[in-house]
């Protein structure tokens, strides 16, 4: 038996069959036209997915479901694409067409939670029971796992852990508050203090970094840094604070046994690991006399999305 695992993104579409153990198998994929409306885009879609489940001699029998991770606010329970902003897509009924069409069942979830779903039970976090994933992109993504099972709260729209207040009143935030931990700890935010660090010192090493990727990314501070930069270093010390108190307050509700960083900034491996965990244990990972926290990288990278949709079924 498989399960089918979609990951759906901006720009295309990447799915696989995933057996329970989380093997990775036939992989496919499809580009996101962007002149394509919504009903147009799943038509092709469906019509991928008849020929590659017919090819591969998939069908009910050996399928357990199709699980589709999707961008944006997606209600889950009723198989619903409330909204979303990246593919502008609005109260699109993608479950019930797919299974309609298909004769197979169909899931959906945010796709962060389906990247939770795929580390907990296959990746960085299979030891673990509680876990809080955050995803640190263009914007600070989340995803919580409880006593083993993904938490999505009402609807299948909580965890939205960028869009916490760290700082009262601070810079404005995609969501219309202002402060959120994403305007701080996104890639972005981290883009945006490097530039502004930079700008304040012509002579630091961030601009030669910078200049040699042929860009200002949430790379330069970090590499800046490890060749000594003292510019550099107060740029990361200062976003190290920001996602370790934004972290802390989590650590402090849900008390994870771990939690796992994906996303651009991740790959900054075990160095980011390493002051994150400085940072929060020198403040008792939050809170006097509690366990640490374990402070772990993804494992399954690009392939965590479409091994958690199909997980869904698992
Ligand atoms: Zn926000």
């Amino acid at each position: 038996m498989v399960a089918i695992g979609i990951d759906i993104g901006g720009t295309s579409i990447k799915g696989a069959a995933v057996t329970p153990d989380g093997k990775v198998l036939d992989v496919f994929s499809l580009p996101v036209d962007k002149n394509d409306n919504q009903d147009q885009t799943i038509d092709k879609l469906i019509v991928v997915l008849k020929n590659y489940l017919a090819e591969h001699h998939y069908d009910k029998s050996n399928v357990l479901g199709i699980g589709l991770g999707i961008p944006g606010s997606i209600d889950s329970p009723k198989g619903i694409v409330s909204y979303s902003n990246n593919l502008k897509w609005e109260d699109l009924h993608i479950v019930e067409k797919i299974e309609k069409e298909l004769g197979i069942r169909a899931k959906i979830t945010n796709d962060a939670n389906a990247a939770t779903l795929g580390e907990a039970k296959f990746g960085a976090g299979k030891e673990y029971k509680n876990l809080l994933m955050v995803t640190l992109g263009t914007g600070v993504g989340g995803g919580i796992v409880i006593d083993g099972k993904l938490y999505e709260g009402n609807e299948g729209k909580g965890a939205e852990i960028g869009h916490s207040v760290i700082v009262l009143d601070g810079r404005p935030c995609t969501c219309g508050r202002k402060g959120c931990l994403e305007a701080y700890a996104s890639a972005t935010g981290l883009i945006y203090d490097t530039k502004i660090a930079m700008e304040e010192h012509k002579d630091s090493l961030m601009w030669k970094v910078a200049e040699k990727l042929g860009k200002v990314d949430g790379r330069v501070a970090f590499e800046a840094m490890r060749q000594n930069d003292k510019y550099a270093k107060d740029v990361v010390n200062n976003y190290i604070k920001y996602l370790g108190e934004g972290l802390m307050n989590f650590f402090n509700v849900l008390r994870p046994d771990a939690v796992i960083l994906s996303g651009g900034i991740a790959n900054e491996g075990d160095y980011l690991v390493t002051l994150l965990d400085k940072y929060c244990r020198d403040r008792n990972f939050g809170y006097n006399c509690t366990p640490e926290v374990k402070i772990l990288i993804s494992k399954l990278g690009y392939d965590s999305g479409k091994i958690g949709a199909a997980a869904l079924f698992f």
